[in-house]
């Protein structure tokens, strides 16, 4: 075995079928996974493997003697885990959209009292905006801006809550997207 490999186990354990997987190591997009182990907590034993007649996998823990049928064979098996797991890797990738012209407007604007900042371009592949404001304040701290996210493809408008209220500056907002329009009043701090 060679030693570089090694460096591929990511020391996560993958529940799927009742039983543990672990990656081996990782070639071009496919894992090679090690396991089954057992499941059951504090025991993780390698379960021992024997085929029926119909080529069926039967696992057995020689510790706590639990045992699990998979319907199919063990390359079967491991081939679609170790898919399995390249797909829960990929899911956190962020989604970089080739379709959407690469744009990320970024402006600011301010005079003594307040600063506006929009920026344009795109979030986990998806046409978006953000638009924040603010009194000038000495330090800044999340709490003294407002901001709005604005979904160009689904045409959605939200603003953060962490923030500031809106209300605490503004009385309304509207957004005239291609399809619909989006607008907000709010309630003013008197
Ligand atoms: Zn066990």
């Amino acid at each position: 075995m060679i030693k570089s490999i090694e460096m591929n186990r990511d020391k996560k354990l993958y529940k799927l079928e009742k039983v543990l997987w672990e990656v081996d190591y990782i070639v071009g997009d496919s894992a090679r996974v090690n396991g089954p182990y057992c499941a059951t907590e504090e025991c993780k034993y390698e379960l021992d493997l024997t085929h029926d007649e119909n080529d069926n996998l039967l696992a057995t823990c020689p510790e706590c003697n639990k045992k699990i049928e998979f319907k199919c064979d063990l390359t079967t098996l491991k081939d679609y885990i170790g898919k399995r797991i390249m797909a829960s890797m990929r899911s956190q990738h962020q989604v970089v959209s080739l379709d959407l012209p690469p744009t990320n407007v970024n402006v600011k604007e301010e005079d003594d009292n307040y600063w506006i900042r929009a920026r344009i371009g795109q979030k986990n592949g998806k046409k978006f905006a953000i638009i924040y404001f603010g009194e000038q304040t000495k330090k800044q701290s999340p709490k003294d801006k407002v901001q709005f996210f604005i979904d160009l493809e689904d045409e959605e408008l939200r603003h953060d809550s962490s923030n500031m209220p809106p209300g605490d500056i503004i009385t309304g907002v509207k957004i005239k997207f291609k399809n619909s329009i989006s607008e907000r009043g709010y309630r003013t701090k008197s």
